[in-house]
């Protein structure tokens, strides 16, 4: 039977044969294609010629193109066109997929080779870029244990297992928690202030679990319109409580013990790969490099931020005073932070969206991409899409050289997950002359246009195109040799910082004249709707910056450390958030049970990386500010030594080459307008 995806595609710029593509294809091609990257590891492997960074490393950097391919398609289409079917074939193959990737760095004669190459690395003249590929790939051999006797291999699988059991168990204890809860109201009066439409998805919920009335619960959708919304202290503070002690009710949910050995468990490992903490162990491969330098950025951010913080909460605290509240709670947080952004600015998003049709935004995107960095957009119709919502563009260059193709799919359907991101069907490479460009795709939830109204987006759907082209040009743009380190494979510190910086352009009106048109008058958007955006923009920031810093230090303070000596968790939060606190504790509350970012996700000495993105973004942006925000030099310079270079130098290295210095907090803080406060 002919495979469409093991052939050559043979389609314009070689994209993805969708329409030739049926399911029952995937998993024969995935079969197939492991089998061919397998037997292109073989023959290096059995390479009678001594290793050398040719025939190891660049040999090892090209084998299994087709089943990256194979997999990129795949995987695509799971994310934004999934079905049972896909999603049955995806279980099927994840398991064939990890099998494979474990048998590259378990396998002993390819680690030999590499290190032979890696170990005398100083003498073979490579190259910036084949020097950080050699670092990369012994590094991950070796950080997967490769250089570990027989015994502590095996101790080391026992610690992985362990680990997996419990980020799993940690995981469906907080959801078991987040069920367990529901707030049951049979009276109106317990409603007042929220809006029509929580009220409406409550009856629903009701509905459904046959009951009268309205239910709440601590699900997103439902907890934040109610604590931003409900007029009752009582209720409000009773949903926070609830929210705050999940996993720490001594409960068979209970997390408590399952933190304390996932961090001790976390350490031993560090430890026995040589770390002195799995800090060490995850910054390693940080722009941050190290827990003394997180260490430093958050609490230089902290001394500068909570002057501000505790002055927004005294004001807060001070118009919540209207209503008899003599100390400030938790609870009450949300509710009279909307209160008084609204007193304060009154700026109604249904006021925004009619500047803001889709179609004028995404001209803007291309307009502000044209005027930074000389790319051309048109959309051509020769290509094969795996919907009929999808565009595709054929973006070229000043001198109308081929650049990349990109893919924009914006509507949600059944079958796409929720959220924005941006991807990519094939990377970019050099091999000889060839220099094989990317295809990149952008894909978002916006409002769908009807037969009487345009897609008008909402201001925060503008900025998440925006960050979403800021990575997809982090790929156009990319100009390596080799595909693993091309465009956004970069540190995950680093990687926010094109799109972050994409987003600054959305706030100037420079820059929002060009686009931001009324779609039944024209007009361009009022200079003061621009201002107002801006002003409330920063609205809390000292408060929420504090909040951000919190969660930080405390995700720092649990892995950077032997943890040994911790034998109770809230006692060791409140330590660590000591600093940073500015509403009364609650005691029957802990955050660190239900942190699910550090403790079940991929953030564990991660979390400070948020707020790095923005002090690199602010940082980079405050150049264009300079000398403005059109400035094509400046542009190049970003275009050069960033976009283009992706993951082939240290990220440090990169931002000092663009910015001419490293990155500093101060232009974060004025943005945020934190300075003043001093
Ligand atoms: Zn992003």
């Amino acid at each position: 039977m002919s495979n469409p995806l093991l052939e050559n595609y043979n389609t314009p710029f070689s994209t993805a044969p969708f329409s030739k593509i049926k399911n029952d294809h995937f998993k024969p091609a995935f079969k197939k294609a492991i089998n061919l990257a397998k037997a292109e590891i073989e023959v290096i492997c059995n390479n009678p010629e001594a290793p050398t960074f040719e025939n190891t490393l660049e040999a090892l950097e090209f084998s299994g193109q087709k089943l990256n391919s194979i997999s990129s398609i795949f995987f695509n289409l799971n994310s934004a066109e999934t079905s049972d079917e896909i999603q049955k074939i995806a279980q099927d193959i994840s398991p064939m997929l990890s099998a494979f990737s474990n048998d590259i760095t378990l396998n002993k004669k390819l680690f030999k080779r590499v290190q032979l190459v890696y170990n005398i690395k100083s003498d073979l003249n490579l190259t910036a870029e084949q020097d950080m590929l050699l670092t990369k790939k012994y590094k991950n051999f070796v950080r997967n244990g490769a250089n570990l006797t027989k015994k502590e291999k095996s101790e080391l699988r026992i610690i992985d297992t362990k680990l997996s059991k419990l980020k799993l168990q940690f995981g469906e204890n907080v959801l078991a928690e987040n069920q367990d809860f529901k707030l049951h109201l049979t009276n109106k009066d317990q409603l007042k202030g929220l809006p029509e439409s929580t009220i409406e998805a409550a009856q629903i919920l009701a509905k459904q679990l046959q009951k009268k009335g309205w239910i709440f619960t601590l699900d997103y959708p439902s907890y934040i319109p109610f604590m931003t919304y409900a007029d009752s202290r009582e209720l409000r503070k009773k949903m926070a409580k609830a929210f705050g002690a999940k996993a720490f009710r001594n409960n068979d949910n209970d997390n408590q013990q399952i933190v304390l050995d996932l961090v001790k468990l976390r350490h031993k490992r560090a430890n026995l790969l040589g770390y002195k903490s799995h800090s060490h162990f995850v910054l390693e491969e940080r722009m941050a490099e190290s827990p003394e330098n997180v260490y430093v950025f958050l609490n230089d951010l902290l001394s500068k931020a909570k002057p501000a913080a505790q002055k927004e909460f005294d004001n807060l605290s001070k118009f919540a005073k209207k209503d008899e509240i003599v100390q400030l709670e938790k609870w009450d947080s949300a509710y009279y932070s909307e209160k008084l952004k609204k007193e304060l600015f009154d700026l109604e998003e249904e006021q925004l969206k009619p500047y803001f049709k889709l179609e004028n935004v995404i001209e803007g995107v291309f307009t502000v991409a044209n005027k930074l960095y000389d790319l051309n957009f048109e959309e051509i119709f020769t290509i094969d899409k795996y919907h009929k919502d999808v565009k595709t563009y054929k973006v070229t260059d000043a001198t109308d050289n081929y650049i990349a193709i990109l893919y924009t799919d914006f509507f949600p359907r059944k079958g796409k997950r929720n959220g924005a991101w941006m991807t990519s069907f094939k990377d970019q490479w050099k091999k000889g002359l060839e220099n094989s460009r990317p295809h990149i795709s952008i894909v978002c939830n916006f409002t769908k246009p009807t037969n009487t109204k345009p897609s008008l987006l909402t201001f925060n759907e503008v900025t998440t195109l925006f960050h979403e082209f800021g990575h997809a040009l982090h790929g156009m743009l990319a100009n390596t040799t080799y595909p693993s380190l091309s465009g956004t494979n970069v540190y995950w510190d680093f990687v926010e910082l094109p799109s972050q910086l994409f987003e600054n352009w959305c706030y100037e009106k420079e820059a929002l004249s060009l686009f931001a048109k009324h779609f039944k008058t024209n007009n361009i958007i009022p200079i003061d709707l621009i201002d107002k955006i801006k002003k409330s923009s920063n609205f809390l920031e000292g408060m929420q910056t504090l909040r951000q810093l919190s969660f930080g230090i405390l995700d720092m303070n649990w892995h950077s450390k032997n943890p040994a000596v911790i034998d109770n968790v809230k006692k060791f939060e409140s330590q660590a958030f000591k600093n940073t606190q500015l509403f009364p504790d609650v005691k029957e509350n802990c955050m660190s049970t239900s942190f699910s970012h550090i403790f079940q996700g991929g953030y564990s000495s991660g979390y400070y990386s948020y707020k790095w993105a923005e002090v690199l973004d602010a940082d980079a942006f405050s150049l264009f500010l300079e000398n403005g925000i059109f400035n094509k030099q400046i542009a190049q310079k970003f275009k050069l030594n960033i976009l283009e270079k992706g993951g082939t130098i240290k990220p440090m290295n990169l931002y000092v080459n663009f910015r001419g210095k490293k990155p500093t907090n101060t232009a974060l803080l004025q943005r945020a307008g934190l300075l003043k406060y001093d």
